[in-house]
Order: C-alpha cells, then sequence, then structure tokens
C-alpha cells in the first residue's frame, strides 16, 4: 500500500474505510448491493473498491441474474459467493 493511497486523488480530501450501497444497473434488472466494503473520501464522496470485492460483487450479480428478479437487493457477504 502506498502512503498516497489515503489521500483522493480527485479532491485530495482524507479517503476513509466505510461502507456504500453498490448498485449495478443491467439494463432490465438492478442489483443493490448494501454494505459493501469501500474506501470513501470524506470530502467529495468518492467510492473505491478493492479487487477482491470487485469480485465478489460479479458473482453477485451473475446470481442475480439467474434469479431474474426486476429489482435485487442483496447484502454484502463473501459467504454468498457459491
Ligand atoms: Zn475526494
Amino acid at each position: 500500500m502506498k502512503h498516497s493511497d489515503s489521500k483522493c486523488p480527485i479532491c485530495n480530501g482524507k479517503k476513509e474505510q466505510g461502507k456504500v450501497t453498490f448498485t449495478v444497473d443491467l439494463g432490465t434488472n438492478l442489483v443493490v448491493i448494501r454494505e459493501t466494503p469501500a474506501t470513501v473520501c470524506s470530502a467529495c464522496g468518492e467510492e473505491w473498491i478493492s479487487n477482491e470485492v470487485a469480485e465478489t460483487i460479479e458473482s453477485l450479480v451473475k446470481e442475480a441474474r439467474v434469479k431474474n428478479r426486476v429489482i435485487e437487493v442483496i447484502y454484502f457477504s463473501l459467504e454468498n459467493v457459491a
């Protein structure tokens, strides 16, 4: 981890660990993933997610796609991933 990671590249604000609601728009379906761990800028609100989290989101979205609900709300959990 670089030290510069603690500063927002957009506004130079302070980045903080937090949880966000991540929304994936699939066109006909909307997948809402709550409690997604992310780094959030305390100044401008920009969000970053780790590669690991991104991969989990991808798996969750795949599962949601199979269910084919118009709106699927999931709570982020690594245990959800088959
Ligand atoms: Zn910022």
